[in-house]
Formats: C-alpha cells, structure tokens, sequence
C-alpha cells in the first residue's frame, strides 16, 4: 500500500468540484497537496497544513511555470500531478462554435495540459519517478458528451496521454487518464437549474440511473496514482454509472 505522507501531489483546477474532491482526498491520506487554479481557492483548504495554493492559468507558460517553481521550492518534488482544470462548451456543433469559443476550449483543456506537463515532467525525470492522471471524459471517446470543441479537446487528452506513456514510460513516468460521465460539479450546474430536467434525463438515461458526486472520481484518482496500480499505464478508465455501455 502507497503511504502518501511526504508524498507531493500537484491539483489543477483545484478551486471547485473534481480538482477540490481531489485535493481533500489526497489531504485526507496524509499527502501534502499544491492546487492550481484561475479562481480563488476557499478557505477552507488554504487553511489546511499540508495545502499550498497558486493562482494561474494553466494556458499560460509564465503563470504555469511560477506555479511549478514555487511548488518545488516548497515540497522539492511531484510524485503525482493531476491536470483537472478544463472547461466546458456549451454543447455547441461545430457551426456554433466561433473561433474564440474553439480557442478558448482548446487553450485550457489542451495546452493547459501541455503546459502544465511539460513544467512538472522535468523534475520527475530527474527523480525517474511520477505517476500523471489526465482528466478527459467519456466526450473523449464518444460523441455527445460536449460539443465539437470540447469532444475534441477530450480525444486529444487521450492521444496525448498515451504518447505520454509511448516516449516515458521506460523514463519511470506512469501515465492515465479518467472518463467521468455525469458528475454533479459546477461545471453542469445548468444541467441543474430551473426545474432540473436535463439532470433527470441524464440521470435516466445512465445505466446506474445517478449521477456521481465529485468524491466518487478523486477516489478513483487514489488509486490510479497509488502503487496498486504501478501496472497500468495509458488507460483510459470510465467512471460513468455505466454510459459507455449503452
Ligand atoms: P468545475 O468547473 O467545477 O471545475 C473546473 C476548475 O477548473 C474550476 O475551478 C476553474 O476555475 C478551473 N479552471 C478553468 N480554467 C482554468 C484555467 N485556465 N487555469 C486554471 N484553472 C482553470 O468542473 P469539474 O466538473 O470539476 O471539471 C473538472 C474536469 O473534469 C474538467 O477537465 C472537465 O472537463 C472534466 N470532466 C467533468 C465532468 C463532469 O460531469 N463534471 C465529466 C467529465 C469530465
């Protein structure tokens, strides 16, 4: 079993939802946590011993490169680094979709990964050790779940996960990424609003008939990272009640 005490885990997208589960998770197991996030971090967290916090944007090479920097100057290494932070479409076909809104989607859930990736493998290099979860979703290996933008950026996790693992696997980095479906965060919060009907129709239309809470995909982010799993590089792991199986 994985004792996480000293072990350093680095969260983007750490302000809300998946990436918040994720950090008080890793907390709760005795990891020292450093979030990353555009938005202001609550509380809470920043009052917890073991978290760090820096304000960037993952789209942007000096604000993702100071956040890195600072974290290692803090805790000296990254044994798992989680790239979270993504955004959302609207659903908008391709036709709907203005340049800025492809740009937009692209930047961070895309190159932010990049980005992010490419300030933190250095040190893991160095150390011939890391473990990377990438977070895609089941939009990145069907259709519907986004629209063009965001089904696009998806499948691009995927394929960048998996070279990932192709050029460093043999360097001691162990690559993944997750598929949630349906998770209840603020990212769908309009899915909620109003009478809630979407929310009923997805939760209908999901074989396990629920959504899931954001707790649900940071436990499975623990084991993923965690030495119970120091066999599986390049998967991609739904945690969808069931979708992909329609
Ligand atoms: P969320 O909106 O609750 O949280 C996303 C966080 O990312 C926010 O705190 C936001 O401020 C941050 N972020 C956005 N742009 C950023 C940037 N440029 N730099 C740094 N941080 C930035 O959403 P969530 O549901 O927790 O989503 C987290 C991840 O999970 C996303 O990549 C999303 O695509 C993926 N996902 C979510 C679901 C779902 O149903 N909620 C399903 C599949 C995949």
């Amino acid at each position: 079993e994985t004792s996480w005490q000293g072990k350093v885990v680095f969260v983007t997208g750490a302000a809300s939802g998946i990436g918040k589960a994720q950090c008080k998770t890793f907390l709760s197991v005795g990891a020292t946590v450093f979030g990353v996030d555009v938005a202001e971090m609550e509380q809470c967290l920043t009052k917890h011993a073991n978290f760090y916090f820096a304000q960037a944007d993952v789209g942007n090479k000096f604000e993702v490169d100071q956040a890195v920097a600072r974290c290692l100057e803090k805790t000296k290494q990254i044994d798992v680094l989680i790239n979270t932070a993504g955004i959302l479409d609207a659903y908008k076909p391709t036709l709907e979709t203005d340049e800025q809104l492809w740009d937009q989607v692209m930047r961070v859930n895309v190159k932010g990964t990049y980005l992010v990736t490419n300030a933190v493998l250095p040190s893991m290099l160095k150390r011939k050790k890391g473990k990377i979860v990438n977070m895609a979703s089941i939009a990145g290996l069907i259709t519907g779940g986004g629209g063009a933008a965001y089904t696009a950026s998806k499948h691009a996790i995927i394929g960048y996960t998996k070279q990932l693992v192709h050029d460093y696997a043999a360097l001691g980095i162990r690559a993944n990424a997750l598929a949630p479906g349906a998770i209840k965060t603020p990212m769908n919060a309009a899915d909620f609003s109003g009478s809630g009907e979407m929310a009923q129709w997805v939760a209908n239309e999901t074989p396990a008939r629920r959504w899931a809470n954001p707790e649900e995909v940071a436990k499975l982010t623990l084991f993923i990272a965690s030495e119970a799993a120091d066999y599986i590089h390049g998967a991609v792991i739904p945690i969808d009640g069931g979708w992909l199986c329609k």
